[in-house]
């Protein structure tokens, strides 16, 4: 029989899942599953694995012809990313349906509110590896732990209200395997695929990978000092400026700001910033991975 993986929390703030008040629940889905699938590639970059960005030239193709010669899925897979084997990509569909259910297996969950409790679903429709529920798993634990789910979670002026910060409401479970376990099968996949090792070595250095984030869970940062932190960056890549979306996500209400920088240097820039500050307790992503 196919596996549900369920994972049971509470809305601390609302949820930002594409409209107002009433949104199909496909589309919420489909966001809160792109939340879920973009922590989970931070954290496959974060073990040094390789993720491709699924909105990019460079991304995932399942390997039709390959599949045809041997009628086995593997073949179509090969130089897939591990994110693309799960969440699908162009010829490979997802391995996880994610439907959101009250605490009582229910449809009808109001998640544009605070203090409220759902499920989260993930039927698989195609077998999971106890590896990709792994990351699975800790990518909703980055979520809960330091991190936040749904979009909209930009810079506000203070007093407007936070979006996406949820509390697990039963222990999280996790396939019996160590941060190292994962880790290496990640690298294998990279050791049978010299495409794969070579997308690596071009990936862009934007992409957020987890060593290079930093996460704070006992304050929250005001406008003035997410501004701070900006100017830390000369090269306008915190700040968004480049045209690209800003990378300091701050919330009053779950006292906790975290935020991604592209490699070490920008980050020590940050970390100096935030001490500069008076600001205590940040945690690097190194130091988060060691938690995992
Ligand atoms: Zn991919």
């Amino acid at each position: 029989m196919p596996r549900t993986i369920t994972v049971n929390l509470q809305t601390v703030t609302p949820i930002w899942t594409g409209d107002v008040d009433r949104t199909s629940d496909q589309v919420r889905e489909t966001g809160l599953m792109g939340s879920v699938r973009w922590w989970t590639e931070v954290l496959i970059r974060g073990l040094g694995g390789y993720a491709c960005d699924p909105t990019g030239d460079d991304r995932c193709a399942f390997d039709e012809e390959a599949f045809r010669r041997t009628g086995q899925a593997e073949d179509g897979l090969r130089d897939v990313c591990p994110a693309c084997r799960l969440f699908g990509c162009t010829g490979w569909s997802s391995k996880l349906r994610l439907v959101v259910t009250d605490g009582q297996g229910g449809y009808e969950v109001n998640l544009n509110r605070a203090g409220v409790p759902f499920t989260m679903n993930f039927f698989e429709l195609k077998p999971t590896l106890p590896q990709e529920r792994w990351l699975l798993i800790k990518a909703v634990w980055l979520i809960v732990r330091y991190g936040s789910i749904g979009g909209k979670t930009p810079l506000k002026p203070p007093g407007q209200p936070d979006y996406g910060l949820v509390v697990p409401v039963s222990p999280l479970r996790l396939p019996r395997l160590t941060r190292d376990q994962v880790s290496t099968w990640l690298a294998d996949l990279m050791a049978a695929s010299p495409p794969l090792q070579r997308r690596q070595e071009r990936a862009h250095p934007d992409w957020p990978d987890l060593r290079f984030f930093f996460f704070n869970d006992k304050t929250w940062l005001d406008l003035g000092k997410i501004n701070e932190v900006m100017r830390s960056d000369s090269s306008g890549f915190l700040s968004g400026r480049r045209g690209v979306s800003k990378k300091v996500f701050s919330f009053q209400k779950g006292n906790r700001f975290w935020g991604y920088t592209r490699d070490e240097e920008m980050l020590d820039g940050v970390l100096g910033t935030l001490q500069r500050l008076g600001i205590r307790d940040t945690r690097t992503g190194e130091e988060v991975i060691s938690e995992l």
